[in-house]
C-alpha cells in the first residue's frame, strides 16, 4: 500500500477534478494525484494569472509541485501541463463525458488516501476520450472502476435464482443479470453481455475497436446507470458507519 509523501514539497502527476474561486486573486484546485490521493490546493494569484488559470482549469493533467500545509489546504507551488486535452475541450460531447469521469472520481476519492489506480484509468480514460475510439469508453470506465473498488457485477447467471440462461435483463441494485423468469431492471442483449465480458477480462482494448452500433450505446447507457446506484448505495453505507 504507497503512502502519502511525509515531504514538506512534494511533486506528483495529478488530474484536476474542480476549481472555485478564493479570495480576491486565488483559486482553490482540487486535484486527484497519482501519489497523494485526492488533495486540495490553493494556488495563489491563479485568477490574475492567465497561464496559471488556463493550466489548473478543470480536466487538465499536469505535473505539479505542492506544498504540504498544516490543515487540509495545500499550496500548489509550480504546474506544468501533460495533456492539454484539445479534442475534449473542442467537443461538447466528449467533454460531458470526460467530465462525467471526472466527477465520478471526485465522488469515490478520498482526501489524501493514494489511489494510484484510481488515477491512472481516470488518465486512460482521458485520453481516449481524446482519441479516435471513444465509443466503448463510458463503458470501459465504470466498469473497470466498479471492478477495481470491490464491486464488480454478476455476468454469469441470473443475481436472483442462479439459472445460468437465458439471461435478460440486468438489475442495477443488485448489480447483476436476471434470467427470463425474474426479468427486472434493464433489457440487455447477448451481445450486450459479451461485451461486458470482454471489458472486465482484460479486453478493454479490443471493446474499443468495436464498430458503433446501437449495443454499445446501451452498454454505455447500463454501466453508467450500474456505477451510479452502487456508489450511491456505498455512500450510504459509509454514512451510516
Ligand atoms: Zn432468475
Amino acid at each position: 500500500m504507497p503512502t502519502a509523501p511525509l515531504e514538506r514539497t512534494y511533486r506528483t502527476n495529478a488530474v484536476v477534478l474542480r476549481t472555485y474561486k478564493s479570495g480576491e486573486a486565488d483559486r482553490i484546485v482540487v486535484l486527484m494525484t497519482e501519489e497523494a490521493g485526492k488533495v486540495r490546493a490553493v494556488a495563489k494569484g491563479a485568477r490574475k494569472s492567465k497561464r496559471t488559470a488556463a493550466l489548473l482549469d478543470s480536466l487538465a493533467h499536469v505535473d505539479v509541485q505542492i506544498y504540504r500545509g498544516k490543515g487540509d489546504l495545500d499550496t500548489v507551488t509550480q504546474v506544468q501541463a501533460i495533456d492539454t486535452f484539445a479534442s475534449i475541450r473542442r467537443d461538447l460531447d466528449r467533454f460531458t463525458r470526460a467530465a462525467s469521469f471526472v466527477e465520478a472520481v471526485d465522488h469515490i476519492g478520498l482526501d489524501r488516501e493514494p489511489h494510484p489506480r484510481l488515477y491512472r484509468m481516470l488518465v486512460g480514460a482521458l485520453r481516449t476520450v481524446d482519441g479516435p475510439n471513444q465509443t466503448l469508453v463510458a463503458a470501459g470506465f465504470f466498469l473497470k472502476v466498479l471492478a477495481l473498488e470491490g464491486l464488480e457485477p454478476v455476468l454469469d447467471r441470473c443475481v436472483s435464482c442462479g439459472e445460468a440462461e437465458p439471461l435478460v435483463s440486468f438489475d442495477p441494485v443488485n448489480c447483476g443479470t436476471r434470467c427470463s423468469s425474474c426479468r427486472s431492471g434493464i433489457p440487455l442483449s447477448d451481445e450486450g453481455i459479451r461485451i461486458c465480458r470482454l471489458i472486465l477480462n482484460g479486453g478493454l482494448a479490443a471493446a474499443l475497436e468495436l464498430p458503433e452500433s446501437p449495443v454499445l450505446a446501451d452498454v454505455n447507457r447500463l454501466a453508467t446507470t450500474m456505477f451510479e446506484h452502487q456508489t450511491e448505495r456505498r455512500l450510504k453505507s459509509l454514512s451510516t458507519l
